[in-house]
């Protein structure tokens, strides 16, 4: 419990001179002396060693913490984005759960947006969509985290509560003259229809963001506008924003 730290990533306003609006946590395994070791080679460990809820639960009070200093600090509003990981919605207790670690740090539901990746949903849907529907009940926006990269049948999909749309960096990265910029203008109209919020995730060039741009994508996340930070230097990012 001790060994982890969380790291925190701006998402911009497309529509806004791309001010940051938001961030998302981000945990990682510092190692002394060495690079820190990414999610995406322990997070699994973590699920099937049974410690993904002890260690979700952890990283969401960290972020929660975290939102309330910054917006403490600067007065502002910004909203907070964690990661829920396809093993943490088999847990009955989760929306009573985060619920109440969001008020213990002094925030509303409403502030926090949690990501849920499309391959999440395939497995055991209709226990899947009630948690889903307790979650947005609470209040707490839900993110299609990684989208089009998964499995999932839209026609299950277009039934649950969610509110954004994050398209995968493949298909930004491929943005504008690759193929999965096809994929990028088809989700812009389907999110459209669906009423969703769009985010664009991996944003690295100019080129792809005046394509996101062009597309009607509203949010974007990515190396163009920052790396993860800690908190310490995403406070100081936003006050230099403040006062520019
Ligand atoms: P994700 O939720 O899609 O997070 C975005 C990933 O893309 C992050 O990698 C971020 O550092 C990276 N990224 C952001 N902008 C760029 C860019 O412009 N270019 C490139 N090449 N990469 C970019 P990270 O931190 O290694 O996270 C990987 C995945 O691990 C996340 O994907 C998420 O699915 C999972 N993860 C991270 N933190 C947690 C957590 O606390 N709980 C759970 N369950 N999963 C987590
Ligand atoms: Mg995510
Ligand atoms: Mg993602």
């Amino acid at each position: 419990n001790q060994q982890l730290a969380v790291v925190f990533q701006p998402i911009v306003d497309l529509y806004d001179n791309n001010k940051m609006v938001g961030a998302e946590a981000l945990v990682r395994w510092p190692q002394p002396g060495e690079q820190a070791i990414g999610p995406d080679v322990f997070v699994p460990l973590a699920e099937e060693l049974g410690l993904i809820n002890p260690m979700g639960a952890w990283v969401f009070e960290n972020a929660c913490q975290t939102l309330k200093y910054w917006n403490d600090s600067l007065g502002q509003r910004l909203w907070m984005s964690v990661n829920v990981s396809p093993r943490q919605l088999q847990d009955p207790s989760l929306a009573s759960q985060l619920e109440a670690i969001t008020l213990n740090a002094g925030l509303t539901p409403s502030q926090i947006k949690l990501e849920i990746t499309e391959s999440g949903l395939i497995e055991q849907f209709d226990q899947v969509a009630q948690l889903l529907n307790e979650l947005s009940n609470c209040g707490f926006q839900l993110a299609l985290d990684d989208f089009g990269t998964g499995h999932s049948s839209l026609s299950r999909l277009i039934h649950l509560p969610f509110n954004i749309l994050k398209v995968d960096r493949a298909f930004v990265s491929d943005s504008p003259d690759g193929p999965g910029a096809a994929v990028v203008t088809s989700l812009s109209s389907l999110a459209t229809s669906l009423n969703l919020e769009t985010v664009g995730e991996g944003v690295e060039t100019a080129a792809q963001e005046t394509f996101l741009r062009q597309h009607n994508y509203r949010f974007a996340q990515g190396y163009r506008y920052a790396r993860p930070l800690n908190a310490e230097d995403f406070l100081e990012k936003l006050d230099k924003q403040r006062n520019a």
